[in-house]
């Protein structure tokens, strides 16, 4: 019986530095990509339900493998932080997105602002504030352009670090969306204790508006603790008519989804606004 073991062990420990040599590649890959190139951001519209207008444009990260094809960010973003290149990467995102703002006003379209996603342990980095005052001086950009998306797993952290970067953004000028809205634990507390100014409703609740009579619940009242805190909440994953339908009606402000746009490349969106009328 013992001899079948060891077989299933030499064969484990064969699949396992498969496993490690594919990673290994794809972390060299990424290393590579971040310096050539093969990073790019897609950019989705946020849009204020009452008037139509243009809220700001979510950044989100894409990646053309050479040969694996898209890798989506949800593979990619875990994998830069475990080795070590999530600084480098919010780096490089920060400054496209900033550079990308500037591009589009001097081509005179009227984009209110942009919107990052960082990680956990970009909060814990001192220095961030500082980083992105240059990245918004040198494209000649207010700190109230820039929105940064942090989860609340950013937060679950306790970082001693995490707080005080969180505080010299907002001293800064720059916005803090809390993303995911609703996911995460004790998410009440954090609502009075951080200098946010925006929450998004996570699309879970989205999906399940139309047949979930609890979601709706869920909805409105995120939306009544929201606004009477004076945050702006932000409802994303709107894929359906009838989800946006209800959204307007709660007194949602501000949507995001495949509904309204999917994330575009930069050069298609004076197309896109010029079709709804925007600009
Ligand atoms: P997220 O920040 O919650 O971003 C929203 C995700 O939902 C995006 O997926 C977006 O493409 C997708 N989405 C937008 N509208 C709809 C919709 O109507 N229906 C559905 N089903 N999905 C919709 P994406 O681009 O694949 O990004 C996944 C996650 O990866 C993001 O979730 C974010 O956590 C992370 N991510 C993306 N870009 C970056 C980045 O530059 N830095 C960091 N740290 N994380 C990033
Ligand atoms: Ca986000
Ligand atoms: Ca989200
Ligand atoms: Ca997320």
């Amino acid at each position: 019986a013992k001899s079948g073991g060891t077989g299933r062990v030499g064969f484990f420990s064969l699949s396992l530095s498969r496993a490690a040599e594919e990673r290994l590649a794809l972390e060299i890959a990424l290393r590579e990509a971040l310096q050539t190139g093969g990073l790019e951001l897609y950019y989705q519209p946020q849009i204020e339900l009452a008037v139509g207008r243009l809220h700001g444009l979510e950044a989100l990260a894409r990646w053309q493998h050479p040969t694996l094809g898209t890798i989506p960010p949800d593979r990619f973003i875990p994998l830069a932080e475990e080795c070590g290149l999530i600084g480098a990467l919010s780096r490089w995102v920060l400054e496209q997105a900033c550079g990308q703002l500037a591009k589009w006003r001097r081509e005179g379209l009227a984009v209110p602002a942009v919107a990052v996603n960082l990680s956990a342990s970009n909060f814990h980095n001192l220095e961030l504030p500082t980083l992105v005052e240059q990245i918004l001086e040198r494209h000649g950009l207010q700190p109230s352009d820039l929105y940064v998306e942090l989860t609340e797993s950013t937060l679950l952290e306790d970082h001693s670090s995490t707080l005080q970067t969180i505080e010299r953004l907002h001293d800064l000028g720059v916005r803090l969306s809390l993303d995911d809205f609703g996911t995460g634990y004790s998410s009440l507390s954090y609502l009075r204790r951080l200098p946010i100014t925006e929450l998004k409703l996570d699309r879970s609740f989205v999906a399940d508006l139309e047949h979930a009579p609890m979601a709706r619940s869920l909805s409105a009242a995120i939306l009544g603790i929201g606004t009477s805190l004076g945050l702006t909440v932000v409802a994303e994953g709107v894929e359906t008519v009838a989800q946006k339908d209800i959204l307007q009606a709660q007194g949602y402000p501000v949507v995001q989804g495949y509904w309204f746009a999917k994330p575009m490349p930069p050069q298609a969106l004076p197309a896109w606004m010029a079709e709804q009328g925007m600009n």
